[in-house]
């Protein structure tokens, strides 16, 4: 019977685990809990939500509905958990977490397959394994990890700018241009005097997420968030991330008072960030203040600006699509510490490196999912070349839209566009699903 090691019982750790053992192979599964814990954990348990209980909409025509409803048909044990556990939430899927955790403990437990040991793990380990120990991943292991040939960085901060979609943005006020004549890479949002000044104070009044004891309260100056630095003086934005110089406004001829520069943020130019916009505003705050910029009153935002303790690698050209570190065959990490962001994102990369190390251990080469699944995409993102590669929930955006059609013509309904590529990505997951033969056993 084959072997594989799997670390941390969280919500990638779990996933991936069952994914294995449902395949038969024979996991070991390695988790610090209750000996030790990090800042945020509290319970003894596995499959720990560490802070809100929501995994979010579970509608198809949102990237994270459709990706729960994938990792459904390829019998997740964390959606089996949180389907068992569901509390009312409107369009959401929220759970009680003592149902939730409680669900995936027992049936992790009395899997025949897998074999739980308490304790740190402080090595990387030789043969197969999954390491998936998360965003407070034990200092030790980080520090192993760190060491791992072919990897460039270990971040251990998350400083994100805001992530709109290149299709939410009022391209009538917005004009294309680099600094000085030098191409036109950027989007540029205008601000006249008035406008710069009122969203310079709706900044300094705006509401930020709270600093956990764990996080370091003092920030980089590299990657100061925009309202710190709005509070050190009325200007002190226009002469950074907002300065004007060198940028020409066609529609008027003259350079703007203040401009919000957008880059693009993926190959498709589907998604692009606010350049310095790192911030702690709460997400709503975020929406409301940021709606102030000229022709991002009505954006639609992949990813909102975080700034919090992560342990992440950077994944680009050391992981593949399947979460496989190139160069180390049969070494795989999953969850949040590769650089997908959330509970579900978290689990669903276990939910394929589970399928793709087990298929490997099966004699049936690694599994990839293409990236007009949503599972895929999270696959893409990790392994897309990306100079400012972070952390990502999993949105339309990621996902490969619809070709244009024979007379060129782009469907221009939104929710129409989604669910036809929701669709097509769970046609893919059924076929894929229906040849997996392997879950006859008694447990699947
Ligand atoms: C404070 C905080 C709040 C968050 N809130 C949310 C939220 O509300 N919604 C959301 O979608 N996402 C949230 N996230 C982000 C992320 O989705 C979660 O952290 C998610 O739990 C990540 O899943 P994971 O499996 O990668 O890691 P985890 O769920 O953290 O699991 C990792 C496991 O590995 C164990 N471990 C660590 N090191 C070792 C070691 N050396 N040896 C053995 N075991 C080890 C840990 O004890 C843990 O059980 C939050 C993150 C943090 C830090």
């Amino acid at each position: 019977m084959p072997e594989a090691s799997v670390i941390g019982a969280g919500l990638a750790g779990s996933e991936a685990a069952w994914q294995l053992a449902q395949q038969g192979i024979t996991v070991h599964l390695y988790e610090m809990k209750p000996e030790k814990k990090s800042p945020a954990h509290v319970r003894d348990d596995f499959g720990e939500l560490v802070c809100s209980n929501s995994l979010r909409s579970d509608r198809l025509t949102n990237g994270v509905g459709l990706l729960k409803e994938e990792m459904r048909r390829l019998d997740s044990l964390i959606l089996r958990a949180a389907d068992h556990s569901r509390v009312p939430a409107g369009g959401a899927l929220a759970v009680d977490r003592d149902a939730f955790s409680g669900y995936i403990t027992k049936a992790l437990l009395s899997h025949p397959c897998i074999h739980v040991q308490h304790g740190e793990v402080t090595e990387v380990p030789e043969g197969p394994v999954i390491i998936a120990t998360g965003p407070l991943t034990s200092e030790a292991l980080s520090q192993r990890i760190a060491a791992l040939p072919g990897l460039t960085t270990l971040n251990f901060y998350d400083a994100a700018a805001p992530i709109v979609t290149r299709e939410s943005l009022d391209m009538e006020k917005i004009f294309r241009q680099s600094r000085y004549d030098r191409g036109d890479d950027y989007l540029n949002c205008p601000m006249d005097e008035d406008t710069y000044h009122a969203f310079v104070a709706a900044l300094l009044s705006a509401q930020t997420a709270p600093v956990h004891g764990f996080e370091e309260k003092k920030v980089f100056e590299g990657c100061m968030p925009v309202e710190s630095m709005a509070r050190r003086g009325e200007m002190v934005l226009a002469f950074g991330p907002l300065k004007p110089v060198g940028l020409v406004d066609p529609r008027t001829g003259k350079q703007p008072y203040a401009v919000v520069q957008l880059r693009q943020d993926n190959e498709e130019g589907t998604l692009y960030n606010l350049v310095g916009f790192q911030t702690r505003l709460l997400f709503p705050e975020q929406k409301r203040v940021f709606g102030m910029i000229p022709g991002l009153e009505n954006a639609s935002y992949a990813r909102y600006g975080v700034m919090h303790r992560n342990t992440f690698l950077q994944a680009p050209g050391f992981l593949n699509a399947h979460f496989e570190v190139i160069n180390r065959p049969l070494t795989y990490f999953a969850g949040q510490i590769t650089g997908v962001e959330g509970y579900v994102e978290s689990a669903a990369s276990g939910l394929l490196c589970g399928l793709s190390l087990g298929s490997q251990l099966r004699g049936e080469g690694s599994v990839e999912f293409p990236s007009l699944t949503a599972i895929g995409a999270l696959g893409k993102h990790v392994s897309t070349p990306n100079r400012d590669y972070q952390p990502m929930n999993c949105t339309f955006g990621l996902i490969d839209s619809l070709p244009v059609d024979a007379q060129h013509r782009k469907i221009r309904k939104k929710t129409e566009r989604y669910e036809k590529i929701a669709a097509r990505a769970l046609q893919w997951i059924d076929d894929f699903a229906s040849t997996q033969l392997y879950r006859q056993g008694e447990n699947a």
